[in-house]
């Protein structure tokens, strides 16, 4: 299963934003963006003039990149969102949405999507009583995510499942924080997604 294994601060410098890929440290002054708030390399300093086509590739990776999804699965998510009804690029993020590892980010049971993705892969989830572990598995309207018994002792789950007591989620998610559970009440809406991308610029992209 292909992932990003560089420097994930400096994805945030390349889009010249906070993508929070790093958990707590993000809402420290470690934050390397905080530091350098530019491009890196040689050139990172250098203004340029973007592109249409820039715009739009920008847009693309930032999605990608927030979500920790690779190329040829992004792309696959674009045409799933085309075939479905209604607007392709709300299509399109709502499926980012649904993705298991966001949805225990979403909860508030990982500290980052990248966190959320190992605990997924190292089985500590169930869906509907049967454990799952495929991050990319998507969830749907009446599903419930479940820690497994066996990983509640865990201490690294049992701090997280402190830390969520602590934490809000989407209105498209409930969370019962007592028994570490989470349903999924609805899919969620454009407005309840708070990812920073300009998701029509992704459509013009890939409809070239
Ligand atoms: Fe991005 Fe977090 Fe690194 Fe800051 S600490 S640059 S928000 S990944």
């Amino acid at each position: 299963m292909a992932r990003y294994t560089g420097a994930r601060c400096k994805l945030c410098r390349r889009e010249g934003i906070k993508l929070y890929l790093k958990g707590d440290r993000c809402y420290t002054n470690k934050c390397a963006f905080e530091r350098r708030s530019y491009a890196p390399g040689q050139h990172g300093q250098v203004r340029k003039k973007v592109s249409e086509y820039g715009l739009q590739l920008r847009a693309k990776q930032k999605a990608r990149r927030i979500y920790g999804v690779m190329e040829r699965q992004f792309r696959n998510y674009f045409y799933e969102a085309a075939r479905q009804p209604g607007v392709t690029g709300e299509n399109l993020l709502r499926l980012l949405e649904r993705r298991l590892d966001n949805v225990v980010f979403r909860l508030g049971l990982a500290d980052s999507r990248a966190q959320a993705r190992q605990l997924v892969t190292h089985g500590h989830f169930k869906v509907n009583g049967r454990k799952v572990n495929i991050p990319s598995y998507l969830v749907k309207v009446g599903d419930e995510i479940t820690v497994r018994e066996k990983s509640k002792n865990s201490v690294l789950i049992k701090s997280l499942i402190d830390k969520a007591k602590e934490k809000t989620h989407p209105a498209w998610l409930e969370y019962d924080a007592e028994q570490a559970k989470g349903g999924v009440i609805s899919l969620p809406t454009r407005d309840q997604i708070d990812v920073d991308v300009e998701e029509h610029l992704i459509v013009e992209l890939y409809s070239k």
